[in-house]
């Protein structure tokens, strides 16, 4: 996969490229992410790109064409006739969530957008973007932090980068629901004790186990998400459990 992020702050990104996971990934070749200054694409002779707003108002607006022309560019680079998915981050786009991140880890290309100031010049929004994603109801500065966020929950989707695939499908969200509860050593911590289940070394227990603290995780604390869900039989009495005592320890 090959993601360029247009912004005019770089060095806001690429240290948070170059670590961890999302370093990993480039070393192996999964993904090849190019962060592109916007601002070495303006044709103004002091290199502005922003401007004060027609209509009046605060702050300054991202003028259009250092945008189009970083987009063309970056179009150029990536070297194919599909068109590219360019994604505008902004607090007024579909919220970003794990099917929209698995759908993004299915593009070959994608290009990013980070807006900054007061926002970017409309026109330049309906030349280049074909999505907008917000990370949350609430107004950051610049669009940086939400491209590192929507680059790290795409690339970790892609095939190879985590060191395997059963690693994310069994995280939150994967299959509807929360992630079970996790424990590593010791097994006994200020007199709290590993459920004896997971020392068991019965893997159908375990899943069976897993699965049910999953169900009780999302009921408890995004039961949102259960709606809608077909529940077998045994779920449904496990909610029914729940319900008449949610602190009970629950097996199942
Ligand atoms: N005036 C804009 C508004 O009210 O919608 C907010 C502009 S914000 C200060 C500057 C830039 O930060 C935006 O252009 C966008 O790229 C980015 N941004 C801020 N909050 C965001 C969010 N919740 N999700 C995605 N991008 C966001």
């Amino acid at each position: 996969m090959i993601i360029k992020v247009l912004t005019l702050f770089p060095e806001v990104l690429e240290p948070y490229f170059k670590g961890s996971m999302i370093g990993r990934a480039q070393s192996k070749n999964a993904v090849k992410i190019e962060t592109m200054n916007i601002r070495d694409f303006s044709l103004d002779k002091h290199n502005s790109v922003d401007d004060y707003p027609f209509g009046g108002g605060g702050g300054m607006i991202m003028t259009p064409q250092p945008i189009v022309s970083a987009h063309q560019a970056a179009v150029k680079k990536c070297n194919t006739d599909k068109e590219i998915r360019t994604i505008y981050c902004t607090p007024k786009g579909k919220t970003l969530n794990q099917c929209i991140a698995k759908e993004l880890s299915e593009e070959k290309h994608i290009i990013i957008l980070c807006g900054h100031y007061e926002g970017v010049d409309q026109r330049a929004i309906d030349t280049v973007t074909t999505d907008e994603i917000s990370i949350g109801d609430y107004v950051l500065t610049g669009g940086e932090l939400p491209a590192a966020v929507i680059v790290d929950s795409v690339v970790r989707l892609l095939p190879d980068v985590l060191d395997s695939k059963k690693r994310y499908e069994e995280e939150s969200f994967f299959n509807g629901m929360l992630e079970y509860p996790q424990y590593t050593r010791p097994r006994e911590y200020l007199g709290q004790k590993v459920p004896n289940v997971l020392l068991s070394g019965d893997h159908s227990k375990i899943n069976k186990w897993r699965h049910f603290q999953s169900l009780k995780e999302t009921w408890l604390k995004r039961p949102d998400l259960l709606n809608g869900i077909n529940m077998t039989e045994e779920e449904k009495q496990f909610i029914k459990k729940l319900r008449e005592n949610p602190n009970e320890e629950t097996d199942c």
